[in-house]
């Protein structure tokens, strides 16, 4: 059979091939500590899973409107707005089955081919892919580290922006930096956003794992309600990351497009599961507070654990579930160098701790000269963390 050029531009998550290592490794006897990939050990809360099971008995079994059912929509947008302090209403909200589908369906509506997109670099990687795949030019733009953590850096996406720059992803809350705009940042990349005209993807997967005060959104800054559209999940607030449900919130006129791609990919999302994502919202919010509690407590066992080893530091994100230790002294005292294949491959081995490195991430950059390893915490509890980590300080020392 024939295969369509365009495929040779799709990406992939290559920490998949990770978790399918570590399975294997695991098959063959020895224990894996998994902090590779980003799902989560934590129940889905109860009155979510009871409004979704009520809801499939009750018969909500059949097709539902494209964009959603009203009643999420509805819901949605007030949650929405209150968190973020922008006015949206539910003709502004598309339910989709999960927050990723809303990467391909913003550059579908946003870019024609051969404009260019600029992309977090470390960052997710179906940004590239789908920027790619539908014929964009994908232009990645860095961060830099400091004590603190890490932050766009500003001055070089300025450099980027072309004449044919067309949109910008942001993913404030950063998977896998854990890194977070301050405000003066988030006012930089509006008026950039603005200023260029562009069209901008607000990837807001992590808006609400945050373990210190509110998140803010660049959608509260004057002027960018109307060139943003906002992707939302499920997935991680309410620990529902298999049960595929997010949304594009922006603009109606926007909204109407990626509803009407909605009809021509999957006609619409999963019925009853937006019955328990409804109750997820307007419910008992208990189940959402104990996730976080959970996750900040296996945070800080992770960051002292590794910040306890001999050439790693780490800093301690108030947001998202993941770190991005620098490990460039360790790599060097094992005499790995730049081989990040070989170091992970060496860690898994040596300690059973399994690991995403900066290279699953995107290409290094030109002149990047630091290492740094991804690891998720939301798949693996307290012990395991605890020893697991320990293992790695062996290591390590
Ligand atoms: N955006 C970022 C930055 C992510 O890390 C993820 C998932 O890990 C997603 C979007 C999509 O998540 P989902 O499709 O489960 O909503």
């Amino acid at each position: 059979m024939r295969i369509a050029d365009r495929i040779a531009r799709l990406g992939t998550e290559t920490a998949f091939a990770v978790a399918a290592r570590a399975a294997a490794h695991k098959a063959a006897g020895h224990e894996v500590f998994p902090f590779h990939l980003g799902d989560m050990n934590i129940p889905t809360p109860q009155n979510v899973m009871d409004a979704a099971c009520g809801a499939m008995r009750a018969g909500k079994t059949g097709y539902c409107p494209s964009p959603g059912i009203p009643e999420l929509r509805d819901a949605l947008a007030g949650d929405v707005s209150a968190a973020r302090g922008v006015d949206y209403s539910m003709e502004n909200v598309a339910i989709q089955p999960g927050g990723k589908p809303v990467i391909g369906k913003f550059i579908m509506a946003c870019m024609n081919p051969g404009e260019e997109v600029l992309y977090p670099n470390p960052g997710y990687p179906i940004y590239e892919s789908q920027i790619e795949y539908h014929g964009g030019v994908a232009v990645p733009y860095r961060y830099v580290r400091d004590d603190a953590g890490f932050h766009i850096d500003l001055d070089y996406l300025e450099s980027l922006v072309t004449p044919r720059t067309r949109a910008i992803i942001i993913n404030d809350l950063q998977n896998p930096l854990g890194a977070e705009c301050t405000p003066q940042e988030r006012e930089r990349l509006a008026h950039l956003a603005m200023r260029h005209n562009l069209s901008v993807l607000l990837d807001e997967a992590y808006f609400d794992i945050r373990y210190g005060g509110r998140s803010s959104s660049l959608a509260s800054i004057p002027g960018m309600r109307a060139r943003s559209i906002i992707l939302y999940t499920f997935s991680k607030k309410f620990a529902m990351t298999g049960w595929r449900l997010g949304a594009a919130i922006g603009p109606k006129a926007v909204i109407d497009i990626i509803a009407k791609l909605n009809v021509n990919d999957e006609s619409c999302s999963n019925h009853f599961i937006q019955h328990g994502a409804l109750e997820g919202l307007t419910g008992d919010q208990s189940g959402p507070r104990a996730i976080l509690e959970t996750l900040k407590e296996r945070r800080d066992i992770a960051v002292d654990l590794l910040n306890s080893m001999p050439g790693v530091s780490c800093p301690r994100p108030e947001a998202t579930f993941y770190l991005f230790p620098e490990v460039t002294e360790l790599m060097a005292n094992k005499g790995f160098g730049a081989d990040y294949a070989a170091f992970a491959e060496d860690v898994l081995v040596r300690t059973g701790v399994s690991l995403c490195t900066r290279l699953h991430f995107g290409r290094p950059l030109p002149g990047e000269k630091r290492r740094f390893v991804r690891l998720a915490y939301s798949g693996i509890g307290a012990d395991e963390i605890r020893k697991g980590l320990l293992a790695l300080k062996a290591y390590a020392e």
